[in-house]
């Protein structure tokens, strides 16, 4: 399998640790709020990532952390904790934010069809964890105390900046308003590692710790969580773009100082989801969330669809004219799949053949785009309907769009659009006098359960 590293810039082999086995780390959630569709696209394409990876025979561990502590609003250190603001908007407590927020992270995803990690862990679960890999990087000199909290020394490492290359826009590190240079770092670009001396009075979750009552600081977490289930090589790291700095690359300094070699091989970094008026936010204009395109009739698999065709390295612009047709288009093609006939022979030759294609598709740095034109190709040739049916859902394994389920029941009441277009066909025939096409078309629409009712004002259809 080809896939690009954005530590390289290249796409390459990709090679594991270990043979066949991946293991796997995401940034999960900061649960104070919904998840955007922005954020959503990020864990679909990771999604999409991992089942390439099950479908072409690998064994995957992958590990989320849940962020519910130490991040705050800017990713440098400042600006407000992101928990704390949650549940101040909502007068509850930090772990009641979490909680809620956890939760219809979980839901989001099931409706998404994004599988759950096998290891899903929230931050507040591993302090000790934090803590002994602090007191290491302290140890060996890579981390100093001052002001009552830990920072990392980033002069002590001969590359920082390990992703180079990324233009200006990606590398925005958030919210910077309000933001007072934090005097007791030696670099500007040291990060804390632990806070002691909280900027807020009123900071809810504290842990005692050899430099007094306080918090970790929210890289850390990722390093030592992805440490504790995966070892000490992972194979991949996911997250979105903005991820890559500052908190990939504090991830890569702190573990790599802690481990003293080399941690993870493969980045993984995908584009953001915007509008067409910018970057996607939660507090500006609309709070494009799940629940509100459900609301809006959209089908969560039509977001999925919308975000498969095309690849996690393009910026993705969103608007709902663009999700109509993505929504038109995904339920044509599932009323297509879905009405195929089963049946227990199937032409082996045709398969394997098509399946290669598909391999090929999706094994090229997750192409999910040209995975989706596979589908299309399947039902275009010539094979038989028990073979294409085999092939669709062999594929969907991946793509996980439900391809192969009847449509929803408020859309097989609509008119399928791909049957009118057969029907107006039909009535071409007969008005040809071409009888044998029109009952031709006639019996392959009974085939598929669809009975043509002739009435003086045309032709409609029902099913059986
Ligand atoms: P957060 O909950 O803020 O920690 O973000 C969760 C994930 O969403 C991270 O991997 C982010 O990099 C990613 N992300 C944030 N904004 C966007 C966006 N507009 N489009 C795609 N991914 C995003
Ligand atoms: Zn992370």
């Amino acid at each position: 399998m080809k896939l690009y590293n954005s530590l390289t810039h290249t796409k390459d082999e990709f090679v594991t640790n270990e043979p066949g086995k991946v293991k796997m780390y995401t940034c999960g959630p900061t649960v104070y709020h919904f998840a955007h569709i922005g954020n959503l696209r990020t864990y679909i394409m990771e999604d999409a990532l991992v089942r390439t990876l099950e479908y072409l025979g690998y064994d995957v561990l992958r590990v989320m952390n849940i962020t519910d502590v130490g991040h705050l609003t800017g990713d440098s250190d400042d600006g407000e904790d992101k928990m704390l603001k949650g549940a101040k908007r909502e007068h509850k407590t930090v772990m009641e934010i979490a909680k809620f927020y956890t939760d219809a992270f979980m839901k989001d995803c099931e409706a998404l069809n994004i599988k759950r990690a096998d290891i899903v862990q929230p931050a507040t679960g591993c302090i000790r964890e934090f803590i002994k890999m602090i007191k290491k990087l302290l140890d060996g000199g890579y981390a100093y105390v001052s002001g009552g909290n830990v920072y990392f020394d980033i002069s002590k490492l001969d590359k920082y900046y390990v992703f180079g290359e990324h233009d200006a826009e990606n590398l925005e590190v958030g919210v910077r308003d309000g933001v007072e240079e934090d005097t007791f770092k030696r670099n500007p670009a040291d990060f804390a590692l632990w806070f002691t001396k909280s900027k807020f009075e009123d900071q809810e979750l504290k842990w005692g710790s050899p430099w007094g009552m306080g918090y970790p600081g929210w890289h850390i977490e990722c390093s030592a969580i992805s440490i504790k289930y995966c070892g000490e090589r992972l194979d991949i790291h996911c997250g979105g773009i903005d991820n890559a700095f500052p908190h990939h690359t504090n991830e890569i300094a702190q573990s790599e100082a802690y481990l003293g070699h080399k941690w993870c091989n493969w980045w993984f970094h995908v584009l953001h989801l915007n509008t067409a008026s910018g970057k996607m936010s939660k507090s500006k204009g609309e709070f494009l969330i799940l629940d509100l395109l459900k609301e809006k009739g959209y089908d969560p698999l039509a977001y999925r669809f919308f975000c498969l065709q095309s690849h996690y390295r393009k910026p993705l612009v969103f608007s709902y004219e663009a999700l109509d047709n993505a929504q038109t288009a995904y339920y044509k093609l599932r009323s297509k799949c879905s009405s195929l006939a089963d049946g227990e022979e199937i032409d082996s030759e045709a398969f394997e053949r098509m399946k290669a294609d598909f391999c090929e598709a999706i094994g090229n740095d997750v192409n999910t785009s040209l995975a989706i034109t596979c589908v299309y190709d399947v039902l275009k040739s010539e094979t038989d309907d028990a073979t294409k049916k085999a092939l669709i859902k062999d594929f969907d394994r991946v793509l996980a769009l439900d391809l192969t389920e009847p449509l929803p029941e408020k859309e097989k009441e609509a008119d399928d659009p791909e049957i009118l277009e057969q029907i107006a066909l039909r009535a071409a025939a007969k008005k040809d006098k071409n009888y044998g096409e029109a009952d031709r078309i006639r019996n392959e629409l009974a085939a598929r359960g669809i009975i043509l009712v002739d009435t003086p004002q045309g032709t409609t259809y029902k099913r059986t």
